[in-house]
């Protein structure tokens, strides 16, 4: 956050100054204390716990105000000088902060949500500009309530274009973190079986990403994936430009003669009107050729040329545990996607994993995925299904957790179950040998890297 005032603070979070010099300079904003740098603002959320017990902590780290909401709550034995304002709703006022902090850079942001690929998407757009340009983006995965506000405050003079990804759970929650960012350029990546479980409809979660619309620039263009039926469904909701992009024909941007090579993909870009250009991207998939097109869109809109584009893409590294190669001190490949899964990401990696990597006996480590609703049996024997196309790429499918029995039993291959990770080790770990390579993919909240962790650990 660059230096802001406490009475500037409290009027763009819409609260009153209750102590403190109204001239204090704060330099930084968080709502956790173990966050907090010297010269914070702390923001007193109620989450888990009430973030007004802690008070006294902040002040400890080095905190010279805080936005309250509850009087009562105030410790008697504040420093002299403490800055407090108060609100009636601590994560409204951080939220609205954020809003109005935004207002002071008017940057063009890009903002991306979707039921999978957004930090992909996110990461991939932001590593394209950053070749030309000073981009704040957002850190991680920090997409919610909390996140977006919190990366907003983030901004600094020096930026001259932001990237942040937008997530939801419900109906609504993108109407409000999109009303926050205002983008110039919006992407909806995919609309997929996440949070099925609360929605009830494909067609109810891409309404829900599509709140994001109304709150795109109407002079700037908006970003939708062709290949998925649903987003079709919803691009009359944006007044100005909408691109498709697509991997399966032609759209405004599409790839073509898509190939899995040793260290990624090489495919074609293609413009609707023409241009095309060759390009090579060190991540592997089909999937993650999808992810790069937003980018290439993107870039050209700021003025990159194809060259400088081609030059970036060949460039871009991800986050941990997408789709990582790690090598086992063994001479074994593990490609760990432990990150989070559903169906469509399985499968996506299941198959990216089939292409790659011929010289090896492949063995799939497939797990649990959470959250899908009633239908989370059939979706897990549609990946089963879906892997025994597949078969003859792979030695073994070894299935983890009694909600992947649907998709062992649907398994036509050579295959083995065991109820919980830990049980699995010991087979794993006796193939662990440089002719072996194995895919790790299941929910985040199996914690599937931990197996991997303690196969290692067996050598
Ligand atoms: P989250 O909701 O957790 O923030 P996300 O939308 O940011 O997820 P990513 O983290 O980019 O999604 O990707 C999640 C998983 O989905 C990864 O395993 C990735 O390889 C896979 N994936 C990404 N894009 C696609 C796609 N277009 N189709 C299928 N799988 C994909
Ligand atoms: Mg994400």
């Amino acid at each position: 956050m660059k230096p802001m005032k406490l009475e500037q603070i409290a009027v763009m979070a819409e609260g009153l100054v209750l102590s403190g010099d109204p001239a204090l300079a704060l330099t930084s904003v968080h709502f956790d204390t173990r966050q907090l740098d010297a010269g914070a603002l702390f923001v007193a959320i109620q989450g888990v716990r009430d973030g007004h017990d802690y008070l006294l902590q902040a002040v400890e780290r080095g905190a010279q105000a805080a936005i309250i909401s509850n009087q009562q709550k105030i410790p008697e034995n504040l420093p002299e000088g403490f800055g407090l304002i108060l609100v009636n709703d601590t994560l409204r006022a951080f939220q609205k902060l954020a809003k109005n902090y935004r207002r002071l850079f008017p940057i063009p942001m890009v903002a991306v949500t979707g039921s999978i690929g957004k930090t992909t998407t996110k990461d991939i757009v932001s590593h394209v500009l950053e070749s030309k340009l000073s981009i704040h983006k957002t850190y991680k995965n920090l997409n919610n309530h909390l996140g977006v506000p919190y990366s907003l405050l983030q901004l600094a003079d020096s930026h001259q274009a932001a990237v942040l990804e937008l997530g939801m759970n419900h109906a609504g929650e993108i109407d409000l973190l999109a009303s926050l960012v205002k983008p110039r350029i919006s992407v909806i990546t995919y609309i997929g079986e996440s949070h099925l479980e609360f929605f009830g409809s494909r067609e109810k979660i891409a309404l829900a990403k599509a709140e994001l619309l109304p709150h795109t620039d109407p002079d700037g263009f908006v970003l939708l994936n062709g290949d998925n039926e649903y987003l079709r469904k919803i691009a009359h909701l944006y007044p100005g430009k909408v691109l498709t992009y697509s991997v399966e024909g032609p759209a405004d941007i599409w790839a073509e003669r898509i190939t899995a090579e040793e260290n990624g993909m090489a495919f074609d870009v293609c413009f609707r009107g023409g241009d095309r250009f060759s390009a090579f991207l060190p991540l592997f998939g089909s999937h993650n050729v999808l992810n790069a097109l937003p980018a290439v869109a993107i870039a050209r809109h700021f003025g990159m040329t194809d060259e400088e584009i081609i030059r970036a893409l060949a460039a871009v590294k991800l986050s941990a545990m997408r789709f990582e190669r790690k090598n086992s001190v063994t001479g074994a490949v593990y490609i760990s996607d432990a990150y989070n899964a559903s169906p469509t990401s399985m499968e996506a990696a299941v198959s990216t994993f089939a292409d790659i990597l011929p010289d090896r006996t492949k063995v799939l480590v497939l797990g649990e995925m959470y959250e899908l609703g009633p239908d989370s049996g059939e979706m897990h024997a549609q990946v089963g299904r879906f892997a025994s196309k597949l078969r003859d790429r792979f030695s073994l499918l070894v299935a983890i957790g009694e909600l992947a029995r649907p998709l062992y039993e649907a398994y036509e291959g050579e295959k083995r179950f065991f109820a919980a990770k830990e049980e699995a080790a010991d087979l794993l770990a006796s193939l662990c040998d440089s002719s072996h390579a194995f895919l790790f993919k299941a929910s985040r909240g199996m914690e599937l890297w931990t197996l991997l962790e303690e196969i290692e650990k067996r050598q």
